[in-house]
């Protein structure tokens, strides 16, 4: 017994075969988890930005000049139609603008 367990660990080649096998798999399973992972993140990156030039485009629309509105020719400012004192040569100013 004592002699047994005092002998150092000697693996047959299939016993070894066995082992590398082990090893490999648990590798292999840590490997894919940590491609999975970087995979995600590279893709959350990528999506934010795009999302957000989205969201830009359509204020800039929103802010578009309305019938009852007019571009102010001084400040450049969209005013209210009830803003508009003065008009010449069709060019338009705002009663900030003229006050
Ligand atoms: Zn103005």
């Amino acid at each position: 017994m004592t002699s047994e367990s005092a002998a150092p660990t000697i693996l047959s080649d299939e016993a070894r075969a066995k082992e590398i096998a082990k090893l490999k798999a648990a590798k292999g399973v840590e490997m894919a988890n940590l491609i999975d992972e970087s995979e995600i993140s590279l893709a959350e990156d990528f999506v934010l930005p795009g999302g957000e030039t989205a969201q830009e485009e359509a204020s800039i629309e929103v802010m578009a000049e309305q019938a009852d509105e007019f571009t102010c020719a001084s400040c450049f400012m969209v005013r209210h139609r009830t803003q508009l004192v003065r008009e010449d040569n069709g060019q338009k100013f705002c009663s900030e603008c003229e006050g």
